[in-house]
């Protein structure tokens, strides 16, 4: 009995049927495999050469369950990782396609990308066509729109475990997207668990890529709305640390886009 690398070895059963082997012409018996739903038979040989050729078998066929499972596993990553149905074909333009070109890099060195323009210029086309290559590039990475984080970590208002389990899930993502930051209703508390976010992953190299509509400035004057500013403005120091600025356009940099949010030339991957 030939000893089988697989579960299969407790689901098959002797059919007696002798045919001579190919490989030593010895009589030998077909087995088949009974939990199979369209049984096949195979025989089995104690020889080498069978040995052999049956074991290449096994290894294409573990091989192919691999290949699928890894297909249903990346489909399934895909559904879930935040990128919205109309963008699931998002493909890498302009500038994207040198950083998912070098994502490996980004991601190893903990850089992001600052994405500024107005409404309608491929801004979230553009970072959804990075979270799809990262994911299928097994990386974990996800897209969440900044109204709906702000919801999710003030939903968890008073209760320091479950604040702590959301920051955890978005701090160990290899790449998470903030899409539309400016969009949302902040309170000084949730600004705060925000920047401690940013915080943690700028500290952890672990990339962030924002997009908004917003000048630095536009974006400090709609927090300044809700009291506090000095987290949003940290917030803003951290990417402008560790981000590349990309402007789509429309951005009216009269208004201090610049200075809050240069492209920061040391940490920038090579664009030319
Ligand atoms: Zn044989």
């Amino acid at each position: 009995m030939l000893s089988l690398a697989t579960s299969w070895h407790n689901r098959i059963i002797a059919i007696d049927d002798p045919k001579h082997c190919q490989f030593c012409s010895e009589p030998m018996t077909h087995y088949q495999a009974v939990a199979e739903e369209k049984p096949q038979l195979f025989p089995i040989c104690g020889c080498k050469g069978a040995r052999k050729a049956f074991e290449a078998r096994m290894v294409l066929k573990e091989r192919d369950l691999l290949a699928q499972k890894r297909e249903q596993d990346t489909a399934y990553r895909i559904a879930n990782c935040g990128v919205g149905k109309r963008y699931l074909d998002a493909q890498p333009q302009g500038h994207f396609k040198d950083y998912v070109m070098l994502l490996t890099l980004m991601l190893e060195q903990g850089t992001g990308i600052f994405v500024q323009g107005k409404k309608g210029t491929g801004k979230t086309y553009a970072a959804s066509s990075v979270v799809l290559v990262a994911v299928r590039e097994q990386y974990t990475a996800e897209l969440i729109s900044s109204a709906q984080l702000f919801e999710l970590l003030k939903s968890s208002f008073g209760s320091r475990d479950m604040t702590d389990s959301i920051l955890a899930r978005y701090q160990k993502l290899d790449l998470l997207v903030i899409d539309d930051l400016g969009k949302e209703h902040v309170t000084d508390w949730s600004i705060s668990q925000l920047f401690a976010l940013i915080d943690w992953r700028y500290s952890n190299r672990r990339s962030t890529i924002v997009t908004t509509q917003y000048t630095g400035a536009q974006l400090v004057e709609i927090w300044r709305r809700n009291g506090d500013i000095n987290n949003g403005v940290a917030m803003l120091s951290r990417l402008n640390q560790c981000c590349d600025r990309v402007d789509m356009g429309g951005i009216d940099k009269r208004l201090g886009g610049e200075e809050i949010c240069e492209k920061n030339e040391s940490l920038s991957l090579s664009l030319a």
